[in-house]
């Protein structure tokens, strides 16, 4: 059950949220500055990038040496797309692929949602949660300079997740409609851009959208 105001937010788990810890009612104060806190200070930095042109035989081998599960993909170092472990669990392995055969970029998801480096982390999980997807790519300057993943949110902020679920249900769908950053090369002019839109079925940029 959850307990919501507009000055602070108290949440009470239930028992299915509530498997692991108990949060005294400090906790709840601390909960609502969480939700202010800047992508940027929560992320990882120097994520991982590989070439699209890689095997995945060989991408795997840089994440197993640099122990961590996401890789963004650039040609060139233009930011492509974006690969998780469990793309490659579901994409390769279950398929039964042989990674010494199936490249980065056939793999990739593209292009890639992105968040930027001062949105809150209450902007982050929410857009995670709409999206259904547990790494977001940081940006600033249109440069990817980190990653955040979900892990990272409910390390720092444990009852975010729940408060904004709460929060969604709330205000409902059309009050929540909040502008998307999508990365990745232009479908007309081959630019990168932090800033693509999909209209009339391609990725574009503000330029050949009209409006850059
Ligand atoms: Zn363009």
């Amino acid at each position: 059950m959850n307990f919501i105001t507009n000055r602070f937010i108290f949440v009470i788990f239930n028992s299915k949220n509530n498997k692991k810890f108990y949060y005294p009612s400090i906790h709840f104060y601390f909960g609502v500055k969480m939700v202010e806190i800047k992508v940027r200070e929560v992320m990882s930095k120097n994520p991982l990038f590989v070439e699209s042109s890689m095997t995945l035989w060989e991408a795997v081998k840089a994440m197993v040496q640099r122990g961590i599960s996401t890789m963004i993909v650039v040609d060139n170092n233009v930011p492509l797309g974006i690969l998780t472990d469990r793309d490659i669990v579901v994409k390769v392995v279950a398929r039964g692929l042989d990674p010494t055969e199936v490249k980065v970029s056939d793999i990739m998801t593209k292009p890639i949602v992105v968040i930027n480096a001062d949105d809150t982390l209450e902007r982050a999980a929410t857009l995670m949660g709409k999206k259904k997807i547990r790494k977001l790519p940081v940006i600033e300057n249109n440069k990817i300079i980190g990653l955040l993943s979900e892990n990272d949110i409910v390390r720092i902020a444990p009852t975010i997740l729940e408060i904004i679920e709460e929060k969604e249900k709330m205000k409902g769908e059309v009050e929540y409609k909040e502008k998307e950053y999508l990365a990745g090369r232009c479908e007309n002019c081959g630019e990168f851009s932090t800033e693509l839109l999909y209209v009339n079925g391609k990725y574009l940029c503000p330029v050949c959208r009209g409006v850059g």
